[in-house]
């Protein structure tokens, strides 16, 4: 364990400042409950100072450039900084605030500003440079030599190169990012926080108890008495399009839902919304979106490229537009002719309702009939198999299995909020490898989706430090709290990503766990969600919450069977975000850009299915515009699809899907090597072979055998 104080000299009012003390806690986690948002400020203040005070002392170093005293040292540099922003990114994420918002809109421009500074210090990109052009004399092993490469492209990525005038306007360029993306997030969460479908008891036909339970819960949430709220939250307003037998309220959801971020006069105000967000400035998140599309061309530009796609996929491995619109395409046309099959099977049950048209907001209402009808299979029937304890048990036996690491809860550990749950990871040597909180239930002051994160990486330059990963889902909270299967994938997926992060086995920070490329970072969680659907598995876990009997088999072979089902709709929801990505962010021209006829012209030519809306629309697309990461990269998922789907067939192939042999290999190279090898290497090294793609259109039902 290290200790991450750096020697600062305090000032005496960030003395008593808990967020730049030692952290004395277990695990040096943040010290929770100590602090305010109040802290934040000061806090970050200090931090960017020592972080620059650090850089200063590298890049004037009067000794020649080494890899020790300026790739090394730069790697260990902004301990304390990482350490406080990665809490304060966190929270807002997890556990929001009006005043943790408030520091977010204060501190996201001088935040960018810092990080624009730190990869523009020209005496600093020089000592970096000189070591790259003698790097193949420097004696230095694999994994230096990555870190030496990537450091490098670090610094060209983010405009090290370009001219005095040029950087200048590039760090305006980056902070006005900051702002605009961190406007666009909170645009959306005061849009989510705020919408509410109040139900009275005549409002309930067709609801599930579980469904109906939950929106009691929201209800109660946001304080009232009696009565049921369906809110944003995808956990509710899902299970609300696919079960609720009135049509018109399915529809006034729907559009509720698929309008969110944007000002649309369309949009029903069933809300006791003041949608006004207390920010200043936009509130509609399309217009925000534009200002940030053309900044990413001007920042493209800036590097040489006439689009911003060019840019992005230089550094990814599918590497330029072709090799993505060719992947893309792939799917696309089976996936609407699949769609097209789909949507005569709904009409055929909407028919029974005199209903003859398909609107988007009947498509999971009777693709649920046709579900039950075909397989009868019900969610209702499915969830009572599916307690989130037991997949929880899963997800941590189905990672003792391959890995051999175990999960131990620590219950007298305290977090940022009652409901996260702590646990210590030992590894077969019961050595201590990492800490794991699990944060899985929806509320308020959270944001929408499920993700991975960390509040610290894996590395071993500043002696050994474990990492410490958060998962955060967003279930309906329930007694008990019972999952749909899509539920427990998203559980097992993002436990994927954690896994990752904790058995990450490198040296260097900047190479450690999921600092890998966009399109390879879904590997490892994809490919984890396999392991739910494996019959051993579902028979030890998959356990019903009141009889305790396992599932029982005709319900597995059900569950196989629906597999490919509704993957049209499926993958023609998905598809359709990707590929509008990609069209607009290979766009050379932003000027009287229109989102809405944008997505319209797009989705025509395209040949959109009328039935179905995209997965995610521009004003709510947060992969797009909550931060730039995923920025023409929402096809990474597809990307790695690829590669999990082949890569399972490596357990398949061996008949055993916790082949010791294969998970060896699959640890050394996939969960544990962080970016200490180029991906397509690593893969090959895991696999012994290139992926090909038949095994994920087989898996997805898209394949004419
Ligand atoms: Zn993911």
């Amino acid at each position: 364990m290290i200790d991450m104080d750096t020697h600062l000299n305090l000032s005496v009012e960030n003395i008593a400042n808990p967020l730049l003390q030692t952290w004395t806690t277990p695990y040096a986690l943040p010290p929770f409950g100590e602090f305010s948002a109040a802290d934040f400020q000061p806090a970050f203040t200090v931090a960017l100072q020592a972080h620059d005070d650090e850089l200063v002392a590298i890049a004037l170093n009067p000794i020649a450039a080494t890899f020790d005293n300026t790739i090394v040292a730069f790697d260990k540099s902004g301990r304390l900084l990482n350490r406080i922003e990665a809490l304060f990114e966190n929270l807002t994420a997890s556990e929001t605030s009006a005043a943790l918002q408030a520091v977010e809109r204060d501190m996201s421009a001088p935040l960018a500003a810092h990080g624009n500074a730190v990869y523009m210090n020209a005496s600093l990109f020089k000592r970096i440079d000189d070591l790259y052009q003698q790097r193949s004399g420097l004696g230095l092993n694999t994994e230096q030599a990555r870190l030496l490469e990537r450091i490098h492209l670090d610094f060209l990525r983010a405009g090290a190169q370009l001219s005095v005038a040029a950087q200048a306007r590039y760090g305006k360029i980056m902070e006005q990012l900051a702002e605009l993306t961190t406007r666009f997030t909170q645009n959306l969460l005061a849009v989510e926080a705020a919408y509410e479908l109040r139900l009275g008891p005549g409002d309930l036909a067709g609801l599930p108890d579980a469904v109906i339970a939950s929106a009691r819960q929201a209800a109660q949430e946001r304080g009232a008495e009696e009565g049921y709220v369906i809110t944003l939250s995808r956990s509710l307003i899902v299970p609300f399009l696919t079960f609720s037998d009135r049509r018109d309220l399915r529809e006034q959801a729907f559009k509720a839902w698929t309008q969110r971020g944007s000002r649309s006069p369309e949009v029903e105000t069933n809300t006791n919304t003041s949608a006004n967000n207390s920010s200043s400035g936009e509130t509609d998140n399309l217009l925000v979106a534009v200002e940030i599309m053309k900044l990413r061309l001007e920042q493209a530009q800036l590097h040489g490229f006439d689009n911003y796609s060019d840019y992005a996929l230089a550094d990814m491995m599918a590497g330029t537009r072709q090799a993505v619109d060719d992947l893309l395409m792939r799917l696309w046309t089976p996936a609407k002719l699949k769609a097209a099959a789909e949507c005569v099977a709904l009409k055929t049950i909407a028919g029974d309702d005199h209903i003859e048209d398909i609107a988007a907001w009947d498509w999971r209402y009777y693709a649920e009939k046709v579900r039950a009808a075909r397989y009868d299979l019900r969610d209702a029937e499915i969830k009572p198999y599916f307690p989130l304890h037991r997949m929880v048990e899963a997800i941590f036996d189905c990672a003792q299995r391959l890995f051999n690491i175990r999960f131990t809860e620590q219950p007298d550990i305290k977090s940022y909020h009652p409901d996260v749950k702590t646990y210590e990871v030992h590894d077969t040597d019961n050595k201590l490898i990492g800490i794991f909180l699990h944060d899985n239930f929806a509320r308020a002051t959270k944001r929408g989706g499920a993700w991975m994160s960390v509040y610290r990486s894996q590395s071993r330059i500043d002696g050994e430090v474990i990492p410490i990963v958060v998962n955060n889902n967003n279930f309906a909270k329930g007694e008990p709290t019972l999952l749909s299967f899509d539920d427990a994938r998203t559980l097992f997926h993002e436990f994927g990503h954690g896994l990752h992060g904790l058995l990450s086995n490198v040296h260097y920070e900047r190479l450690a766990g999921t600092r890998v490329l966009r399109d390879f970072v879904e590997l490892p969680s994809q490919l984890f969600e396999h392991w739910l659907s494996e019959p051993e598995v579902l028979k030890r876990f998959a356990r019903h919450y009141q009889t305790h009997q396992p599932i029982p088999d005709e319900l597995i072979a059900k569950l196989k069977q629906a597999r490919t089902f509704n993957q049209g709709f499926e993958n023609v929801e998905f598809v359709a975000s990707a590929l509008l990505d990609m069209a607009l962010h290979s766009r050379r021209n932003m000027d009287g850009l229109d989102l809405n006829e944008f997505e319209t012209e797009q989705l025509t030519r395209l040949g959109m299915p009328k039935e179905i809306v995209m997965r995610h629309r521009f004003a709510h697309f947060q992969h797009l515009f909550s931060s730039s990461s995923y920025a023409s990269g929402y096809y990474v998922y597809l990307w790695a699809a690829v590669l999990d789907a082949d890569g399972f067939e490596a357990f398949t192939e061996a008949g055993d899907p916790f082949d010791p042999v294969i998970a060896k290999r699959l640890l050394k190279y996939i969960y544990a090597s962080g970016n200490t090898r180029p991906p397509m290497e690593a893969y090959r090294a895991f696999r012994g072979k290139e992926p090909t793609v038949t095994a994920m259109l087989r898996k997805k039902g898209l394949l004419e055998d």
